[in-house]
């Protein structure tokens, strides 16, 4: 579908390295970290610096050929699936950390680079870059930006959005462009005007390519304690969350794991959670030495307060690093207990934590599947883990009972996604929390970046290729009606 003249065309500006046509090749490509959604790509790109991205998106873009950004294809919503039609433009490529100032505490990178790296380039001067997603060892920056990314730390941090204070954006068209604050070029962190850096942050690829990220680094703090309280029930750790930060205390993370979870992850990496508890909540404090221990015998009072059974601090780095490699591994170690997995990711207020906890598992029960749960509970982000075996003939009624989970958080007055994006997972879902009146607002913003609609097409908003005319929430867009956006 990709023709000729533009493979020749891309071989120019690219060379014959940075242009991959072998359908096993692409098929590399096929698709992203959610497992169920694949499709070969029109042509693989590779570029190496902005001009080649801005000479890749330009050509496209007179042909009228779509283009979907990649970064290192961990997503978990179908955000970077190709198009048969289109072109996949691995941004790979681009991993030089271009600069790391430690008078500013900024970073400026490419970003292909992975969010890990950022940290271990800062490290020499006692900086990192704070959010954390699980999948830091390998997802890139410019995916993070793109899904506005979280992470354990996330809690007390904030998420990607508040540590990019300026992005390089390729636009459609093949213009470059600046978001944000001047600081890629100048020593100045603050922008006037509108907040266009803070609406391309989180638009999962559907506004342009990010091509430099300049990335906000903090001090690394002075002590940490972590501990992992062992519970009866999700309920009273759930219970414990609340109170904690009811109290006024913000931990630098609070982590959740049910009993499934932490029999997955024990099975895993041995990390030293309890066998055999309903639940585990992990909590890190971190900041100033003085006072630390303190605000740790006040989290310890009110689990034990809540219930808990068994508190265990770690005593040594060593341990510490035991407890996150366990947590972080949560999503693999889901292997040891079933073949396959669906990954929820929605959001609910934290004060329902236990409510919703017990609708999941009677909505489990119901579907004859188990659900494990493994999630950031401070900020109420649930990742329901639905476990199914596709041999057993359990995929549909696992993702029925995933996307049930999803929009059962809505009905809690939460959202459908905290952090891994709506992609093509959830476009049909979009209606479930906003208003056409809504949606279309969002829309024209997208189309004041992308008026043609050419980047990363069917990701994000309900189309009728992704979610079907009749039944189902979605019906023709007011824009699309009036021939503003494209049908599909
Ligand atoms: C085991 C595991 C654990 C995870 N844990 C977490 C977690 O704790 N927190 C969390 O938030 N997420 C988590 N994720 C999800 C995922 O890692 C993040 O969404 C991550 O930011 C994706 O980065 P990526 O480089 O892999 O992006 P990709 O998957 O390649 O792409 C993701 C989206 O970003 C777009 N994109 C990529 N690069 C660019 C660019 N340069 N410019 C514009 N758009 C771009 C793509 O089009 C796509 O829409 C986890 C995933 C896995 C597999």
């Amino acid at each position: 579908m990709i023709s000729p003249a533009l493979v020749a065309r891309l071989r120019k500006h690219l060379g014959d390295e940075g242009v991959i046509t072998e359908p096993a090749r692409k098929r590399t490509y096929e698709m992203d970290g959610l497992t169920g959604y694949r499709e070969e790509p029109g042509l693989v790109v590779l570029p190496r610096t902005t001009e080649e991205v801005s000479a890749v998106a330009r050509s496209c873009f007179e042909v009228g050929v779509p283009l979907v950004p990649r970064g290192a294809g961990t997503g978990l919503s179908g955000g970077a699936m190709p198009r048969r039609d289109g072109v996949l433009v691995s941004l790979s490529r681009m991993r030089a950390i271009i600069s790391v100032d430690p008078v500013r505490a900024l970073a400026i990178v490419e970003p292909g680079v992975t969010n890990l790296a950022i940290s271990q380039a800062a490290a020499p001067y006692g900086l990192y870059y704070a959010p954390d997603p699980s999948s830091q060892v390998v997802c890139s920056i410019g995916g993070n930006v793109a899904e506005n990314s979280g992470g354990a730390h996330c809690l007390k941090y904030g998420f990607t959005t508040h540590h990019v204070p300026a992005l390089e954006v390729v636009l459609a068209d093949g213009e470059v462009v600046t978001l944000g604050s001047p600081c890629l070029t100048a020593p100045v962190l603050d922008a006037p005007g509108y907040d266009l850096r803070g609406v391309f942050v989180g638009s999962e690829g559907t506004l342009g390519i990010a091509t430099k990220v300049a990335c906000r680094l903090l001090r690394r703090p002075e002590a940490v304690r972590t501990l992992v309280a062992d519970f009866a029930s999700p309920t009273s750790a759930g219970d414990a969350v609340t109170a904690i930060i009811g109290n006024g205390i913000i931990p630098a993370a609070v982590e959740m794991l049910d009993s499934l979870a932490i029999e997955a992850c024990e099975e895993a990496t041995g990390a030293g959670y309890t066998r055999g508890a309903g639940a585990a909540l992990v909590v890190e404090l971190d900041g100033a030495a003085d006072g630390l221990d303190e605000l740790y015998t006040r989290v310890e009072r009110l689990c034990l307060q809540c219930g808990a059974r068994k508190i265990r601090r770690a005593a040594t780095e060593a341990e510490r690093a035991a407890i996150w490699k366990g947590r972080k591994a949560a999503f693999a170690a889901m292997g040891r207990l079933a073949p396959a997995y669906f990954v929820q990711d929605g959001v609910i207020p934290r004060t329902r934590l236990g409510e919703v906890l017990t609708r999941i598992a009677d909505m489990a029960a119901e579907a004859q599947l188990r659900v494990a749960n493994v999630f950031h509970a401070g900020d109420g982000n649930l990742h329901p883990l639905v476990l199914y075996d596709p041999a057993a003939g359990e995929e549909a009624r696992a993702e029925a009972l995933s996307r049930g989970i999803a929009e059962l958080c809505v009905d809690y007055g939460g959202s459908i996604t905290g952090e891994h994006g709506v992609g093509v997972d959830k476009a049909c879902s979009m209606p479930k929390m906003f208003s056409e009146d809504d949606l279309e607002v969002m829309l024209r913003v997208g189309r004041a970046f992308d008026p043609h609609n050419r980047c990363n097409p069917d990701k994000l908003f309900p189309t009728p290729r992704l979610c079907g005319e009749h039944p189902g929430p979605y019906r023709p867009h007011p824009l699309e009606a009036a021939g503003l956006i494209e049908r599909f």
